[in-house]
Parts: structure tokens; C-alpha cells; sequence
């Protein structure tokens, strides 16, 4: 079936069950929803993200990876197409190609269209630009460019397959709690180190999101956890925790669909961590997060799809000079070097930026969920506080998503960019879809914070009647 058929027969499915549920004399939301999972595991041994210090390909699979596409649609045809991946990241253009297909065949605008990553750090390399392609030898670049175009197919045909399946459904939102994440930066004399820090700010919360056919099956589960996946540095792929929850999750719910959302996980780690043994743990405390979730009222979802995206303009401070770049490119420091190399590259094309796009989303699902999804790797402090102005005594439950639409840095707080360290700005040299040349500005919270405020707004009003 080509993408138009798709959605001629994705519509038509779409017509005949709204007539049917009025004829019935139903309530007025008659959601539509369709669920599909693909595996993108690369075939064979594949360089891996994540850890700057691998050095070698995997040499197998300890559980596949996959991506998984929700499609909802309320009740005047408005729709809102999920992605989650086990993957590192989602680079800006690989978002860039979903979005335009689903512009052109499918008659969507940017605002319909999340995608999130899980941030696996045992998964593919996703090389997705010329900067990050550039100084791998030829297999290793003509490997990194075939998987991201194979992934771009998989991740299309995932779509189109959760389009075909697109039935009415019942959408309620559930919550829990899970408390292995921990706060990962550790104040010490010499600046915040990456280890466990008990007093740190964390943000422990499971939102579900239940998805059942019109017979009270369960038809997908979307679960959320702000916290990286890094229990594991194997040479194996596997999505890591969350990979092993949404594998316990379907397992426990045959014909269900699980899809992982991360949260604002960018200074959380699993605690304890780097065995196979604990990574499954955590799947298994977080599956039983989800199922305890399952357990408690279910929040009914009514009313409609409102849906905002736009982008905040990220500033970088202290862009350095050609001098500074010439004297860090001899560094003994390989990343540094390697760094500083690449900043030349881009100061002498012309391309080196001084500010990044981030793209903001909003989605309201009626009056019962507001949710918002964030770029890069955001801290915690975002979750927290979005969720402290935003959730009302009877208002919407507020479901706060890092690391969706475009992952290109670490975004911090302003509270953890003053403090320093490697989210602040000291992890800009590893990041490779993106050339960055440094640290945010401190308006970085800010500017984030005043975009996300006026979406939440924007979303709020009630939307235009559409006969006029
Ligand atoms: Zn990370």
C-alpha cells in the first residue's frame, strides 16, 4: 500500500467509525488509535553510540531494539502521531525526514509528530550529518550512512503500519512511582563529579498512558522514567533498562504494544549499575511501576487533540577564537583536540553557529493530560518545575518528556550551568550530530521556559471553530 492509499484507507477507516459512534449515540470524543512496533537492530556487527571510549564494533544482540509508533486521532480528525526509539538519540535531520514525510503524504504539520528517544547507551551509532561522518574510515561511514537509511524506512513503514491499524479506542492516563534513578552529579573539591548523590534532585514519576480497544483490551502502553540508560556499557546491543521494561511489559500483555518515553533524565543514572543483571532489574522495577499504575483509577481521557510546536533560540556563550582553537587543536587530550579541530573546520567554512534551534511541543490530550516534550538531554530542574507551575488541584496531569524531537547537547538548568561540569557545557566536545562551540548563555532556562509558557498558553484556548 503506497503512503497515499495509506491514508485514503486510514481516513476511510476514520469516517466510518465516527458515523458509527454517533449513530450509537456515544460520547462526543470517539478516539481513534493504532499501535506498531519494528525492529531496528542493525544487522551484524555495528559501531555503537554512546561511550566516547569504545573502540570496536558490537559483537552481538542481548535484546533487539526497536521503534514503535502510537497514532491517536480525536474526534475531528486531529491526530498526533508518537516515535519512541531504543536508540541514543534522535539527530535533528532524522526528525527533519519523518516530519516532511508525514507534512507531504500524510497532510500533518510539524505540531502532530513526537519523537523520543530512550538514550540507550548500547545501541547503533546514529551519524546523521557531515560533521559527524567526517574522519570515519569508509566501511565505518558507509555502514553509519545505510543504517540511518534503513532506519529512516523502518521508522516510516512503523508509521504507516500504526495508520493502517487505526481503530476506535478508549485513552486514559494512570501514574506510579519508580525510585532507581538517582541524581548523578556529586559536589565535590574539585567541581560536580558523575557518581550517585543521595541529596541530588530527582524526579521519580511513571505516567501511563493506556491505550484500549472499544472491548477494554489493552492495546498499548506509553510509560514514561527520567533517567539515563546507562546501566550497561556491553558490546552487545540492547535497549538497557527500558529496553528489558518494555520486553517484561509485552510479555505480561500479549498484544500490547509498550513504548518507553524518557523523561528529564539528563543528570539521573540507574543506580546500582554495569551488569546485565541490574539492567534487568531495573526493566523489572519499572514494569512494575507500569503495572502498578494499571492497578489505580483510570484518569479518562475526553475531549480533544491540541497540539503546539515552535522553537526556542538556544545562545552559546564565550565562542572561541581561531588563537584559542589553534592552541587547544595540540592538545594531548584527543577529544579536546579532536574538538577543537572540528571548530576550526566550521569557523573556516562559515558554518560554526552561535545559537540552535530547540524545538518545544505541547500536546493536550482534552482537559486530562498537558504534555510536554523537550529537546536534547534536559535535567531534572525542567520536569520539576514545569510540572510545580503547571499541576493544578482538578487541572490536567502533567507528563514532562526530555531527550524528544531533536537530541544535539546537554540542556541545563540555569542551576546546573552555574554549577559547572559536564552537563553544564563540559559535554559539548562529544557531541557529533551538532558542532557546538561551547556552554549555553545563562538564559538558557529562560528562553526554554518563556517558549514552553506561551505553547502551554497557546494550546489552552479553545481552537477556532472549523466551518468559519
Ligand atoms: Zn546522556
Amino acid at each position: 500500500m503506497n503512503q497515499r492509499s495509506t491514508f485514503v484507507f486510514a481516513t476511510l477507516v476514520f469516517c466510518i467509525s465516527v458515523s458509527l459512534t454517533f449513530a450509537e449515540g456515544q460520547p462526543e470524543t470517539s478516539w481513534q488509535a493504532g499501535v506498531s512496533s519494528v525492529k531496528i537492530t542493525p544487522e551484524g556487527p555495528a559501531w555503537m553510540a554512546g561511550y566516547a571510549s569504545r573502540d570496536k564494533p558490537s559483537d552481538g544482540v542481548e535484546l533487539d531494539l526497536f521503534a514503535k509508533s502510537l497514532v491517536v486521532r480525536d474526534g475531528s480528525g486531529e491526530t498526533l502521531v508518537i516515535v519512541t526509539l531504543d536508540l541514543i538519540s534522535v539527530p535533528g535531520p532524522l526528525r527533519k525526514h519523518i516530519e516532511e514525510r508525514l507534512v507531504q503524504s500524510n497532510g500533518l504539520k510539524p505540531a502532530n509528530l513526537v519523537m523520543n528517544c530512550s538514550h540507550t547507551h548500547c545501541g547503533p551509532e546514529i551519524r546523521t550529518t557531515g560533521s559527524a561522518l567526517s574522519g570515519l574510515d569508509p566501511e565505518r561511514r558507509e555502514k553509519a550512512v545505510a543504517y540511518v537509511e534503513s532506519l529512516q524506512t523502518r521508522i516510516l513503514s512503523s508509521i504507516d503500519a500504526a495508520f493502517i491499524k487505526l481503530a476506535p479506542a478508549k485513552l486514559s492516563f494512570q501514574k506510579a512511582r519508580a525510585g532507581f534513578a538517582m541524581n548523578r552529579r556529586l559536589p565535590s573539591d574539585t567541581g560536580y563529579r558523575n557518581s550517585p548523590n543521595p541529596e541530588g534532585r530527582v524526579d521519580h514519576d511513571v505516567p501511563v498512558l493506556r491505550v484500549e480497544d472499544t472491548e477494554g483490551e489493552i492495546k498499548a502502553i506509553v510509560f514514561g522514567y527520567a533517567c539515563h540508560n546507562t546501566t550497561l556499557g556491553l558490546y552487545q546491543m540492547n535497549g538497557d533498562y527500558a529496553g528489558y521494561a518494555q520486553n517484561y511489559l509485552e510479555e505480561a500483555h500479549p498484544g500490547t504494544v509498550a513504548m518507553f518515553m524518557m523523561g528529564c533524565g539528563g543528570d539521573q543514572n540507574p543506580y546500582p549499575r554495569r551488569t546485565l543483571e541490574l539492567a534487568k532489574q531495573h526493566g523489572r522495577t519499572l514494569a512494575t511501576a507500569v503495572e502498578a499504575a494499571l492497578e489505580t483509577p483510570k484518569r479518562a481521557i475526553t475531549g480533544s487533540l491540541r497540539v503546539a510546536f515552535e522553537t526556542a533560540d538556544l545562545k552559546y556563550a564565550d565562542v572561541p577564537t581561531r588563537d584559542q582553537l589553534l592552541e587547544q587543536a595540540q592538545s594531548a587530550n584527543k577529544f579536546d583536540k579532536n574538538y577543537a579541530e572540528r571548530l576550526l573546520k566550521e569557523l573556516e567554512d562559515g558554518t560554526l553557529i552561535t545559537s540552535y534551534p530547540a524545538p518545544v511541543q505541547v500536546v493536550r490530550f482534552g482537559d486530562a493530560v498537558l504534555f510536554v516534550a523537550l529537546p536534547g538531554e534536559t535535567v531534572v530542574d525542567y520536569s520539576l518545575r514545569i510540572k510545580r507551575e503547571n499541576q493544578k488541584q482538578g487541572g490536567p496531569d502533567v507528563w514532562v518528556a526530555g531527550y524528544s524531537n531533536d537530541v544535539f547537547a546537554y540542556i541545563p538548568s540555569l542551576r546546573v550551568l552555574l554549577e559547572g561540569g559536564y552537563e553544564a557545557g563540559g559535554a559539548m566536545k562529544y557531541m557529533t550530530t551538532v558542532v557546538q562551540p561551547g556552554a549555553f548563555t545563562p538564559d538558557v532556562e529562560e528562553l526554554l521556559m518563556s517558549r514552553i509558557n506561551e505553547l502551554v498558553k497557546a494550546t489552552a484556548e479553545p481552537l477556532p471553530s472549523s466551518d468559519e
